[in-house]
């Protein structure tokens, strides 16, 4: 098959009439697919089922430390929880709160607690003229809606597979003192997969930001989510990355066990520098007397240590690879070579990111809902929902089956062609 640009207008208008027919046909099969959030599906739902019965009415309460769990207090978290989530982000345990259900929540509540009373001892964000964050895209939309929900101004950077445009990140952190921020998923980014090299980490370690209370926020939320055994991407420990280079409270990393145990029921926790978990503990003594311990005791019980998890997320993996191979499959088969559309091939996390021609992300969206298949709105990777090159479309194989995976991406690349044949009869 040649590349589409290379169609003369006639191929091109023969080409539009096979695929109209074509997607005529697919809108009569009554498709109704899901594959706009990153949701697990219902078998690893179930396939974790057991983890609800390692805790009832006969289990001992106490945590290691003597705590009893049904009670207030340890506002940081019983020790075990907080030594299994260091494990997972390869931190010490002292870096560690261990919160309530959602690593989301802790994000929130960081960026907020910053806008209303500062960070360590800095103005109130709420109190400046002006409060930026870069955002490298595209990137996880909840993040942009924190920020934006907070009237803060976003900065696009354009990601690599390598991770942020670094030469961008360290240009505008070290001149702009209204720079406070940057969002990052450094492992099996949200919506590409990429992790962050060894290098970009150093260099955001590195950083010189003009403004004292500049963070980044690092969002591990898939440090564990493996697709493969033999090919799983390793990401430098920024914590301990930021202490050797001088700035041991430069940043804040977030987890959660949300794709783990259950979604939006695990655990969730913030790792930073002492200094910057007793700033936060003055705020979080007021807020809470204490997160769900019982939970948290769970957890431990479940999974006893680190490699308890690590097998875990084998059993994740084995239901997502063919998902994810199903996908890939038919969009190296239906789209190699025809110049219309490139994608990542992750080895881990939720997502597929695709980039359509430009001006063709938006269309795309709108006639695969047209036939039954729900993508996430074409701009949403981006800050305001603005793509401004209307490309990129995210893509979620983790909900419905391998089976539904591939029809559904059937639907999408005969969309995808329709549209880029559009976009090239325009300017014809
Ligand atoms: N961060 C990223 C990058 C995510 O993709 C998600 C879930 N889609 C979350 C955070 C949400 O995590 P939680 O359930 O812990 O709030």
């Amino acid at each position: 098959m040649k590349a589409y640009q290379e169609l003369s207008k006639e191929e091109l208008l023969t080409l539009k009439a096979e695929l109209n027919a074509a997607y005529e046909d697919a809108k009569g099969k009554g498709l109704k697919l899901d594959m706009s959030r990153g949701k697990p599906a219902v078998n690893q739902l179930d396939m974790t089922m057991d983890y609800l019965d390692v805790v009832n009415s006969q289990s001992a309460m106490k945590a290691e430390d003597g705590m009893d769990v049904r009670n207030y207090g340890g506002l940081d978290g019983i020790p075990e929880a907080k030594k299994l989530i260091a494990d997972i982000l390869e931190v010490k345990p002292e870096n560690v709160i261990v919160c309530g259900n959602a690593s989301l929540t802790i994000m929130y509540d960081t960026v907020s607690r910053a806008m209303t009373h500062g960070i360590l001892g800095n103005t109130p964000w709420c109190k400046l003229d002006h409060v930026k964050f870069l955002c490298p895209v595209p990137g996880y939309d909840r993040h942009f809606g924190i920020t934006e929900h907070f009237g803060i101004e976003m900065i696009n950077v354009p990601m690599t597979p390598e991770g942020p445009d670094m030469d961008m990140v360290e240009k505008l952190v070290s001149e702009d003192p209204a720079i406070k921020g940057i969002w990052c998923v450094p492992k099996y980014s949200n919506p590409q997969g990429y992790s962050y090299s060894d290098e970009t980490v150093r260099r955001f370690a590195a950083l010189q930001p003009a403004a004292p209370d500049f963070r980044i926020f690092w969002d591990n939320a898939y440090a564990i989510h493996h697709l493969y055994d033999d090919r799983q991407d390793q990401l430098l420990e920024i914590l301990s990355e930021c202490e050797k280079a001088g700035h041991p409270d430069m940043v804040f990393e977030f987890c959660s066990t949300s794709k783990v145990t259950f979604a939006g029921a695990g655990i969730a926790a913030i790792a930073s520098s002492k200094a910057n978990l007793d700033d936060m503990r003055k705020s979080m003594t007021i807020q809470t007397i204490g997160y769900d311990k019982i939970n948290q005791l769970r957890h431990v019980r479940y999974f006893k240590d680190i490699n308890g998890v690590r097998e875990h997320m084998k059993k994740h993996a084995a239901i997502m690879r063919p998902k994810f191979e199903a996908v890939l499959q038919v969009l190296e088969n239906e789209l190699g070579g025809l110049g219309i559309g490139t994608w990542t091939k992750p080895n881990g996390g939720y997502f597929i990111s695709f980039d359509a021609l430009e001006g063709c992300a938006k269309a795309i969206v709108a006639k695969c809902k047209e036939a039954g298949v729900t993508l996430t709105g074409a701009g949403a990777t981006f800050p305001y929902k603005k793509d401004p090159k209307d490309s990129n479309i995210r893509i979620a194989p983790s909900f419905p089956t391998p089976e539904e995976m591939a029809m559904a991406t059937d639907l999408f690349v005969l969309c995808v062609k329709m549209v880029s044949v559009d976009k090239l009869l325009e300017n014809r």
